[in-house]
């Protein structure tokens, strides 16, 4: 998978600054997850790849760069790789099961939408 020259720049930000501190790790389970620290999550993506289960498990909740003394943006880089991979077509497989969920939930046959044309006649 080739990512934006944003999604790398965002990562080498961190990978470079972070100090492995921690302190974002004591909340976030993400973090506690897939991660020894950010430093390396980070440069192990700029190096190796990740798998896409690690971007789209991030909640994007942005508590990390509230407690980091960096203030450095984890949320934002996992959103622009997930932009990335979107724009691939490379969601997660576990996620075409929402798909088919927006596509019912807006087709004609069981939105309110089609109430509306009917009651109207
Ligand atoms: S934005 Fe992601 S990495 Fe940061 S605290 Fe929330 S879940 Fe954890
Ligand atoms: S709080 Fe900031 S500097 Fe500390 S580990 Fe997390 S991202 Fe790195």
């Amino acid at each position: 998978m080739k990512y934006s020259q944003k999604t790398r720049d965002l990562s080498q930000l961190i990978a470079e600054n972070c100090t492995s501190c921690k302190r974002c790790m004591k909340d976030c389970l993400f973090l506690q997850k897939y991660c020894d620290d950010p430093q390396e999550l980070f440069d192990r993506f700029l190096t190796e790849d990740l798998d896409p289960i690690v971007p789209y498990s991030c909640l994007l909740c942005g508590r990390c760069t509230v407690v980091c003394p960096l203030q450095l943006k984890l949320d934002e880089a996992f959103l622009a790789m997930r932009q990335d991979l979107a724009k691939e077509k490379l969601p997660l497989k576990q996620l075409k099961s929402v798909r088919v969920h927006q596509w019912l939930s807006t087709s004609r046959l069981f939105c309110g939408w089609n109430l509306g044309k009917k009651a109207d006649k």
